[in-house]
């Protein structure tokens, strides 16, 4: 375990990985470095999922897609008529990648936003390129929201072999050539939050354990804080891909975690791990903090200028759980110890404002899954009307894009 007392180390190195709207930044790693900064620990956050769209449909890997492509159409049979078809129109729309190319760059230029036609221009050209490289893929599918593997996730087999599939997995090439520039801190950290990044995520997990074999990874998120309490046999993962899970909310059990040599021996909260004797331990969960105990997100590191959009949009989490929460279908409070909490419209005010002044940002999107009437009817009263732009849906895209937009 790496010692607290190592100087001029980061402590944790957060990253978040592919798949996630590449159009603005997400709240998990902002919310954990504004809260554990203060506290003394040296952190850095990374985004390399919005970085993995512009590798993927980046000019270095042309030539390799449209190798591909030629080949399937050469060898497809009959029987594969359809993804041959697939296959001649790709290589089509890569025909046309410079078009194609300078039309996404125009995603970021405010004017196109001002235009529906040359917006949907833009979005269907960028919807085309995933579409093309995709096709060149022996396994994934890549769309704006979402990551498709059609049986990576049947079996720990079909995982793992894929994971190590340097020829049918791009992130493993990705997470390389990013890791090159990425220094030894004492924790990585991997932010899990939804479904589409387990692949990326645990790909992720594998990269760092061979280029670095020495710094142990902590999991946190959603997602594996609701299997590893379910699915005990997650513990097939623990070693091989990460050696701690970070269970629900994560910035009193980082501090506590950072702040120790032995988290184990500490009895470091929500905590997920395996002891020596290859038991599952799951050390007791702590008091979840109050909404207005917790600080403005912090967005530096992150490369704004990366993100496919005309304006800069921050997300901002005006609740934690839901305030309605009868839906017998949803476990949404679950990852908030179905502990339902509400911050201050002052407070939110407060984020909108100091935001403001550190980035410039004018535009926000609340990602919670249900306002709160009583907060939103409050909030125009704290908030300097005619400053700001709010939404309340967290993928970009879907503000503007109709699905039959982004329809091929
Ligand atoms: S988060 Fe949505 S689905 Fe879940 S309880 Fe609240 S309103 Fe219902």
């Amino acid at each position: 375990m790496p010692s607290i007392h190592d100087t001029g180390r980061t402590d944790l190195h957060l990253i978040f990985p592919p798949q996630w709207s590449p159009f603005q930044p997400f709240l998990s790693t902002p919310s954990l470095k504004a809260y554990l900064e203060p506290k003394g620990h040296r952190v850095i956050q990374s985004d390399w999922n919005v970085g993995f769209y512009h590798y993927f449909i980046g000019r270095e890997r042309l030539a390799l897609a449209q190798r591909r492509l030629k080949h399937y159409v050469s060898v497809l049979s009959d029987e594969h008529a359809a993804y041959r078809g697939r296959a001649v129109y790709a290589l089509a729309q890569l025909e046309r990648y410079s078009e194609l190319s300078r039309r996404v760059s125009k995603l970021k230029a405010s004017r196109t936003c001002l235009h529906i036609s040359e917006f949907k221009e833009s979005v269907d050209a960028f919807n085309a390129l995933l579409n093309a490289f995709s096709t060149a893929e022996p396994v994934i599918d890549v769309g704006t929201s979402s990551l498709a593997h059609p049986g990576v996730l049947s079996s720990f087999k079909a995982l793992h072999h894929f994971i190590d599939n340097s020829n049918d997995n791009p992130f493993v090439d990705y997470f390389e050539q990013k890791l090159k520039n990425v220094r030894p801190p004492r924790f990585f950290g991997v932010s899990i939050i939804g479904g589409e990044q387990v692949v990326a995520g645990l790909t992720l997990c594998r990269v760092l354990k061979r280029t670095f074999p020495d710094v142990p990874i902590v999991i946190g998120g959603s997602v594996l804080s609701r299997l590893v309490e379910k699915d005990k046999w997650l513990r097939e993962l623990f070693g091989t891909y990460f050696d701690f899970v970070c269970r629900y909310e994560g910035e009193q059990p980082m501090d506590a975690f950072l702040s120790s040599n032995d988290p184990k021996r500490d009895k470091t909260p929500n905590l997920a791990y395996i002891e020596d004797g290859g038991e599952l331990v799951m050390s007791p969960l702590c008091e979840p903090l109050g909404m207005d105990d917790i600080p403005t997100p912090d967005y530096s590191d992150l490369a704004f200028a990366e993100y496919l959009s005309p304006h800069l949009v921050l997300p901002l989490l005006t609740t934690r759980g839901c305030y309605w929460g009868k839906c017998a279908f949803c476990y949404h409070g679950m990852i908030y110890q179905d502990r339902y909490r509400m911050r201050s419209a002052e407070m939110v005010a407060r984020d909108v404002l100091r935001l403001h002044e550190q980035y410039g940002v004018r535009h926000f999107a609340f990602n919670d899954e249900a306002l709160p009437p009583r907060l939103f009817k409050r909030l125009p009263q704290v908030i300097p009307p005619n400053r700001f732009f709010f939404t309340a849906l967290y993928k970009f895209e879907k503000i503007f894009t109709p699905a039959v937009f982004r329809e091929m």
